[in-house]
């Protein structure tokens, strides 16, 4: 058997993030003093904008034509987390675009991660590099970061961009191409006003978000520990940005049985697949809407043939879990429901299983400093005539890993949308710039903190 590593090893080194400084600490006292009356309040307020900030977003207000053709373009070059030319091709085009601006980059290795499988389906994950971009200067350390890869692969029927209005449609228009253009002509704003030069700026593009960062987790943490303020471009949905987030996790099981004629031979026979559905309805089960735990097994293969007796069959499953201890238990159980056998004879010793467990995002829990960071976004989204909500998720992002480690982390910036993961994606065209917007004057006055 073999399993990665998972949250339960990760310990969540708050430690790590010591080095902000004074000037934090006393952001943090004034944060906890203000929310200490009812728990999370919206109440920040924010200066004016002032010169140096009306110009960067009338400069915005100029460029809705430039980032919906980049948006375009980027859109109708695939990039499933698998393909990895299409990912290395998104990720030329950003490097080339950072370089410009004066960012210094590197590249991060991906790397090959093995699953289990049934013989003759190759589930090993061969995952693109990703991409490091960093600029020095002074002031508050801040940490970009966005995925390259989406869930389409190359053969889904959903490839091409369309706009109808205010309405754009394609594969990543919300998540995320539509944020990574909302981040870079952010920056871009910054760079026009000659703003840019002196902040320090780190942005990390990883190419494995979709299949749960699996090998960028790593440099996510680490960037995390080295930063002031982490900002995700992951999309927002009915302009509301996203608080507090469930833990996530994932397990790949594989059934091995024996083949043998459906007809001739039927006794002889140990169905991998009637094993499976057995773990299957158990692991259906373990949903609980009561405590939010959730499971849900989404894909399913095995077998050769009709009047074959399946040999082997698989199941990859998904599972979201509100607080650590959750995600941990439900492992556990994973793992007693697959060492057990239910459709033959225990002591038969012809099922076997192999299993893969991995918990990739803890849950994201609010802290003071993340919620001043969500607050002051709120106000200066006021101050640009933007009314933006908050709300909770069951979905998480790689913000996650960042605030887990200490860094405050504030996840949806990017543009807004719906209908990830599927044929009905689609975002609002309008966003683009005012998100844009929002970034560059909330960068501009984090970096001044
Ligand atoms: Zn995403």
């Amino acid at each position: 058997m073999k399993r990665m590593s998972s949250d339960a090893t990760h310990s969540k080194s708050l430690d790590a993030h010591n080095a902000i400084g004074l000037r934090k600490t006393s952001l943090l006292l004034l944060s906890a003093f203000l929310f200490s009356f009812s728990g999370y309040a919206q109440d920040t307020v924010e200066p004016s904008l002032n010169t140096e900030e009306l110009e960067l977003t009338s400069w915005l207000d100029s460029q809705e034509g430039n980032m919906l053709e980049m948006l375009e373009r980027i859109t109708n070059i695939n990039s499933g987390s698998l393909n990895k030319q299409g990912v290395n091709e998104l990720a030329s085009i950003f490097s080339e675009e950072l370089q410009q601006l004066g960012f210094s980059l590197s590249t991060l290795p991906g790397e090959v991660i093995e699953m289990p499988s049934c013989p003759g389906s190759d589930y090993n994950i061969d995952v693109a590099d990703h991409i490091l971009a960093s600029k020095s200067g002074s002031g508050a350390k801040l940490l970009l970061m966005g995925h390259l890869d989406t869930v389409f692969p190359p053969d889904s029927p959903f490839q091409k961009f369309s706009r109808e209005g205010d309405t754009m449609y394609g594969p990543g228009v919300s998540d995320m191409k539509g944020g990574l253009v909302v981040m870079l002509y952010a920056l871009k704003a910054l760079n026009e006003n000659g703003e840019l030069e002196d902040k320090s700026i780190t942005v990390l593009l990883n190419s494995d978000e979709e299949i749960g960062s699996l090998t960028s987790r790593k440099y996510l943490e680490e960037q995390a520990t080295m930063h002031d303020w982490g900002l995700v471009y992951e999309s927002s949905g009915n302009n509301r940005l996203t608080r507090e987030r469930k833990g996530l996790g994932q397990a790949r099981f594989v059934v091995h049985g024996r083949a043998s004629h459906a007809g001739g031979a039927h006794k002889q026979g140990r169905s991998a697949i009637k094993e499976l559905a057995y773990k299957i309805v158990q692991i259906e089960n373990m949903t609980d809407y009561e405590t939010g735990v959730t499971v849900n097994v989404g894909v399913v293969s095995g077998g050769e043939a009709r009047n074959t007796i399946a040999p082997c069959a698989e199941a990859l499953i998904d599972l979201r879990y509100p607080e650590a201890q959750q995600g941990i238990d439900a492992i556990a159980q994973f793992e007693e429901i697959f060492g057990s056998v239910f459709s033959y004879p225990v002591d038969s010793g012809e099922i076997t299983t192999q299993s893969w467990t991995n918990l990739h995002r803890p849950a994201k829990i609010a802290t003071p400093e993340s919620d001043y960071l969500l607050n002051k976004t709120i106000a200066i989204g006021r101050l640009l005539g933007q009314e933006l909500g908050v709300s909770d998720s069951g979905g998480g992002t790689d913000g996650s890993l960042t605030q887990a480690v200490g860094l405050p982390t504030l996840d949806s910036l990017g543009s807004d949308g719906s209908g990830a993961h599927s044929n009905r994606e689609q975002g609002r065209v309008s966003s683009l710039v005012e998100r844009a917007k929002l970034s560059a004057v909330l960068i501009r006055r984090l970096a001044a903190e």
